[in-house]
């Protein structure tokens, strides 16, 4: 019985420990992707537009024309905050709010990872160059990795499109690439659509099995 009280003790302490570590630290639960940097989130029953601090949107020109593979960012941060809770804090040298009255916050997710600098480092983000932040050297190495190595949207920026969309691809319920029929990742229950749809809903290209892009 003691000991089963002091190991509770143990747990109520160290729960605080982790707390306190963390000083500002608001807890968030996830209601909406609005676009590649903004999700709307419940605190304490506020719905609140939060933008996340330091990232912005991976943009190519092509020409006269800019993409910005919003799609795939959303879907991407659909899949890793999608209906989430998670925990927001305050960078020490940006303002409180974006000039558009949006929170400015960094987030937190899972086990406290640190998502804007996942973001990053999966391919899916920018850092945004030229303001002072806590994180700013970090993400910018961060960035260098994800496109030397073409992590996530990389792969594509990267690369120019040659492919017409007619294409047959094959997407999983779960998961955020699309296969060629042959890939081992699409023989459990692959869902057959154009090319074109699989870009527009957000799909990027396996690594493994690269099918047409
Ligand atoms: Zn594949």
């Amino acid at each position: 019985m003691i000991k089963i009280i002091l190991k509770a003790s143990l747990i109520v302490v160290s729960l605080a420990i982790l707390i306190c570590a963390v000083p500002g630290m608001q807890k968030a639960k996830v209601t909406k992707i609005i676009n590649g940097t903004t999700i709307e989130a419940d605190i304490n029953g506020k719905i609140e537009k939060v933008k996340l601090a330091g990232i912005g949107m991976i943009k190519k020109t092509e020409g006269k024309q800019t993409i910005d593979y919003e799609n795939e960012t959303k879907l991407f941060i659909q899949k890793h905050l999608g209906g989430k809770n998670i925990m927001l804090a305050r960078d020490s040298k940006l303002s409180d709010r974006d000039k558009n009255g949006n929170l400015l916050r960094y987030v937190y997710f899972g086990r406290n990872k640190f998502f804007n600098q996942f973001i990053i480092k999966q391919g899916y983000a920018i850092t945004v160059s030229g303001e002072g932040f806590d994180f700013v050297a970090k993400f910018k190495e961060m960035e260098k990795a994800a496109r030397d190595s073409k992590a996530g949207i990389w792969s594509i920026a990267l690369l120019k499109q040659t492919a017409s969309g007619d294409e047959t691809v094959y997407i999983l319920k779960s998961g955020i690439k699309y296969h060629n029929k042959s890939c081992r990742s699409a023989k459990k229950g692959a869902t057959a659509i154009k090319l074109k749809e699989a870009r527009t809903r957000g799909y990027l290209p396996c690594k493994v099995c690269k099918p047409p892009a």
